[in-house]
């Protein structure tokens, strides 16, 4: 007998009979003697629906006010999966994250975990109820609630298995498992049976949103035994994330390719080649709270030089507003800006000890006369900035150059 959490995802439950569904895998699981803690997002669209509703009145929504929102729509789910289990005769118990309690920092839309308080979960897996617990939200030391950014059911699921010491965690979604690219951008690409906890944070944080970021670096913290899974099949082992030293790990240099077309490149031109420039563009924009990605300052040449990056597309137009100002202040030549990119990123821990995989990358791109705008590289991962419309070409030829879309040898 173990203890599992398992996580249901918006297609999973994005309808009742999806929902019933749901509970008929819960009580396979249940009739095999585990005990089960299972926490749901709301149902796909949800989330987005409720953004929009806050948008028509203000447009930049007050966060406090933006997490009572969103947070209703995991309510409305765990509630009817509490149902549908006791419809087919499984006594089960729902908790909003304030109920848990879940508590979290005060950061609105972007929280993070602080504690979780088990004792009511446990005195009722003692009593086999199946516990259910709304994904994604929280409540801070003031009460008030919050939620832990989008995607954050999965760093839910993990949180709480960690709390619970739960043998495994479980992620089910519309695909099953984590595969060399997505799935449905590149239908070649492979299912891989295991990642290292290394690689999956690179591609979550470059991209690829089978699994939030923070739901990964959690694991890795508290070695939470972590699975990604069909919600749709019966069958099948999926994808499971492991430490790099583990045994039969698959031995392709490149594990997969991640994207992101969540980019806009601004370049700002003929600035003054001298020491403070970097701080003086860079620095509004961090004071707005404007995250910057890609950075590039080119050498000089006559006193002047480029100085270029990328920001989330949806701070594009308050990034530039910001820059007229800094454009006079420092006396810059010209803006040249860019929101239809998009960046892609290569990954792999065998990237450490075998060299070349940038250049194969880069002669890939230019065989396809794709520009390469720009570059930037760690130990792990090559990731490029490209025309977002030539962004899947490049996703499949890279896929293809890399051999993902053959079984390699173990
Ligand atoms: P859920 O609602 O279950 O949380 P998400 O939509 O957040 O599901 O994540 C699953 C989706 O992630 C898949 O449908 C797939 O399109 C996308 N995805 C992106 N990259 C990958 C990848 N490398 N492997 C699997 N799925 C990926
Ligand atoms: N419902 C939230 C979202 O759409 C959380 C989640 O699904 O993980 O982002
Ligand atoms: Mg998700």
């Amino acid at each position: 007998m173990a203890l599992i959490v398992q996580k249901y995802g918006g297609t999973s439950v994005g309808s009742t009979e999806r929902i019933k569904n749901v509970a008929r895998r819960v009580a396979k699981w249940k009739a095999q003697g585990h005990d089960l803690v299972v926490v749901l997002s709301a149902m796909s669209g949800e989330t987005n629906r409720l953004i929009a509703l806050a948008k028509e009145m203000q447009e930049y929504p007050d966060p406090r006010e933006l997490d009572v929102i969103v947070s209703t729509g995991e309510q409305v789910t765990i509630g009817l999966l509490a149902m549908a289990l006791k419809e087919i005769g499984l006594d089960a118990k729902s908790y909003c994250g304030w109920q848990v309690k879940l508590t979290t920092d005060s950061s609105h839309t972007k929280a993070r975990i602080q504690t979780i308080d088990d004792e009511a979960m446990r005195a009722d897996l003692a009593e086999g109820k199946v516990v259910i617990v709304a994904g994604f939200q929280g409540v801070d030391e003031l009460g008030a609630i919050t939620t832990l950014g989008r995607g954050g059911s999965d760093t839910s699921a993990v949180a709480l298995a960690a709390a619970l010491k739960a043998d495994e965690c479980q992620i089910y979604t519309d695909v099953d498992g984590v595969y060399t690219t997505d799935p449905r951008v590149v239908p070649e690409a492979r299912r891989l049976k295991t990642v290292t906890f290394e690689e999956m944070i690179e591609m979550a944080s470059l991209g690829s949103k089978v699994l939030q970021i923070r739901s990964v670096e959690f694991a890795g913290k508290y070695k939470v035994r972590l699975r990604v899974l069909s919600s749709f099949e019966d069958e099948g082992e999926g994808t499971l994330i492991t430490f790099e030293e583990d045994e039969n790990m698959e031995k392709a240099i490149v594990a997969g390719i991640a994207f992101d077309r969540n980019e806009a490149r601004i370049n700002v031109k003929g600035v003054p080649d001298k020491p403070g420039i970097a701080y003086q563009i860079l620095g509004p924009i961090a004071d707005a709270n404007i995250e910057v990605d890609m950075i590039i300052q080119n050498v000089g040449e006559h006193g002047t030089t480029d100085f270029s990056f990328t920001v989330p597309r949806g701070e594009f137009q308050r990034a530039l507003t910001i820059l007229r100002d800094v454009q006079t202040h420092i006396s810059a030549a010209k803006i040249d800006a860019d929101d239809k990119v998009a960046k892609l990123s290569i990954v792999g821990v065998g990237m450490r000890s075998h060299c070349g995989i940038a250049s194969t990358m880069f002669r890939t791109l230019a065989e396809e006369g794709i520009n390469i705008q720009m570059i930037s590289t760690s130990e792990i991962k090559v990731s490029v900035l490209v025309d977002e419309k030539y962004l899947e070409l490049a996703v499949r030829v890279l896929h293809k150059a890399f051999g993902l879309d053959q079984q390699p040898e173990t």
